[in-house]
């Protein structure tokens, strides 16, 4: 019998259907195939300039949040969904149309529980009370921003 076989692995976003409580966030991928909900406050809210998200995201760095893993839900497009282990226990999801860079997560250590959203692909406002800059080691060079205005 023929079966769709999601690839995305242990890592595979939830995609049980909304319950009740209406989302807190929503978000979309480029195309807009894919479209997620969150079900819990985003927190460490970070712009990660690590060469791996300047890669992923095509751009000086690469901004996020988090729920639990649980929170992130795909209430669209689930079958577009791919993912690419970048680095050993860490796991890219993005749009197989597209390409959009949607979540990040790490299959090991305490923040496994956790996944981390590309808050580019939100479609409602948010503003975290806290953010900070990360990796700033590797920040771009052709980026007027970046290191020099973080305190
Ligand atoms: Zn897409
Ligand atoms: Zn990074």
């Amino acid at each position: 019998m023929l079966h769709e076989r999601r690839t995305i692995g242990a890592t595979a976003p939830s995609t049980i259907p909304m319950a009740l409580d209406p989302p807190l966030l929503s978000g979309s991928c480029l195309c807009g195939e894919v479209r997620y909900a969150l079900r819990s406050p985003l927190k460490a809210v970070s712009h990660c300039h690590c060469r791996m998200c300047q890669k992923a995201h095509g751009a000086a760095f690469a901004s996020y949040g988090s729920v639990p893993v649980a929170d992130f839900v795909v209430v669209a497009g689930a079958g577009r969904l791919r993912a690419r282990e970048s680095s050993p226990g860490v796991t890219r999801s993005f749009c197989g149309d597209c390409g959009s860079p949607l979540t990040w997560h790490r299959a090991h250590g305490d923040a496994a529980a956790w996944i981390s959203v590309s808050l580019g692909t939100l479609d409602a406002p948010f503003a975290p009370a806290k953010q900070r800059h990360i990796h700033l080691d590797t920040a771009a060079t052709w980026h007027d921003a970046a290191p020099a205005t973080t305190p």
